[in-house]
């Protein structure tokens, strides 16, 4: 899109910004029937298939606000589709089309090229159009919008939780937190961190920069899980959003929370709950299901390559109680991240 300023210097951004869009178009072209008009006209034209709802949602990241400004430009690709894909997946749809704002501090064609295969990797897996965008010069952001497909009266919804559910979550919680922790490390933690078994840093760190969005596991849960959510801002803070929207609480035992090895490796109990409660950037689902349903369903995302734990339920009582192993409550000082706070 045209910005203002004097016609020499608008036509020499100019040509740079249909550089960089030819760019991504050639590093991200995925070909499917439903794109009747992709990149190249005023706008996308595209076929919803009949019988389907559109299943649209949109996530901002921020250069030093969603990730480290060190962070390299494939994994930014990856993870600004990852987090957005997250979405699709809490709503049990099948991802179609994405369309990209980016915001460049300069048109690096290398940089860019990057990004463009970190994107491309995961648009790729789930056989995911790139339809359009917008490319623009400013401090570095990067808005993804996706659309994905959800039969009509399929969709997970937050507000489905009832008095009595059990409470679940994919994976393990906490790892990117730690991953962060494993960048911004304080002098006093450099020595512990570099000799602890081998990978284990690496491993957080790639759940940070690369998170895997849970797509099989929220198509597993359509019809089953009476609530459902992406763990963006942090664990508790997005169960309470369950509980707002379905007007009811949850208790939850902090001690069936689950950990990966590596977390484990790292991290002393406190640190690492603090960072299963409240860090964010998980990205696994948390569901709710109804208790005689719990084993068939854990099995069969078991089956599908992804474990899911059993860690509370939902109870009458408004708000999230975080238990520990004696039934006391644990304090939990912020609950997850919030802009503006
Ligand atoms: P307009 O000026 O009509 O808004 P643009 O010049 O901004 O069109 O974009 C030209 C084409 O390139 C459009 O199809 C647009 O959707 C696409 N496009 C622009 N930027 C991107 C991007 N970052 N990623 C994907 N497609 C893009
Ligand atoms: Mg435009």
């Amino acid at each position: 899109m045209a910005g203002s300023g004097v016609a020499r210097l608008y036509s020499r951004l100019t040509v740079a910004e249909f550089d960089l869009i030819a760019l991504i178009r050639g590093r991200c072209a995925i070909a499917r029937e439903d794109v009747r008009l992709g990149i190249g006209d005023d706008a996308a034209v595209l076929a919803v298939p009949s019988g389907q709802l559109l299943a649209v949602s949109t996530d901002t990241l921020v250069a030093g606000v969603h990730f480290p400004q060190s962070t390299k430009a494939y994994d930014i690709g990856w993870k600004s589709l990852a987090v957005n894909l997250s979405d699709l997946a809490a709503m049990g749809a099948t991802p179609a089309w994405a369309t990209l704002a980016l915001t460049l501090p300069q048109a690096d064609l290398r940089w860019v090229g990057d990004f463009a295969d970190g994107f491309a990797a995961l648009a790729r897996e789930f056989k995911l159009a790139l339809v359009g965008g917008d490319t623009t010069q400013g401090p570095l952001s990067i808005t993804v919008t996706v659309h994905g497909f959800v039969p009509d009266g399929a969709a997970l919804l937050r507000s489905g939780a009832r008095v009595g559910d059990a409470v679940f979550v994919t994976g393990t919680l906490g790892d990117a937190a730690a991953g962060l922790r494993c960048l911004n490390k304080n002098n006093g933690e450099v020595d512990r961190l570099l000799s602890a078994p081998l990978g284990s840093r690496e491993t957080l760190i790639e759940r940070l920069n690369r998170p895997t969005p849970r797509v099989a596991q929220g198509l597993a849960l359509r019809g089953r899980a009476s609530a459902c959510i992406d763990i963006s801002d942090g664990f508790v803070a997005d169960l309470s959003h369950i509980c707002s929207a379905s007007a009811v609480g949850a208790e939850i035992d902090i001690e069936s929370l689950p950990s990966s090895s590596a977390l484990l490796n790292l991290f002393d109990v406190g640190t690492r709950r603090a960072f299963q409660v409240a860090g964010g950037d998980d990205y696994e689902l948390c569901f709710t299901a109804a208790e005689a349903d719990a084993s068939s369903l854990l099995g069969d995302l078991a089956r599908g390559g992804c474990d899911a734990t059993c860690i509370g339920r939902i109870v009458a009582e408004p708000g999230v109680r975080v238990c520990d192993g004696a039934g006391s409550p644990v304090v939990i000082p912020r609950s997850g991240w919030e802009h503006f706070v």
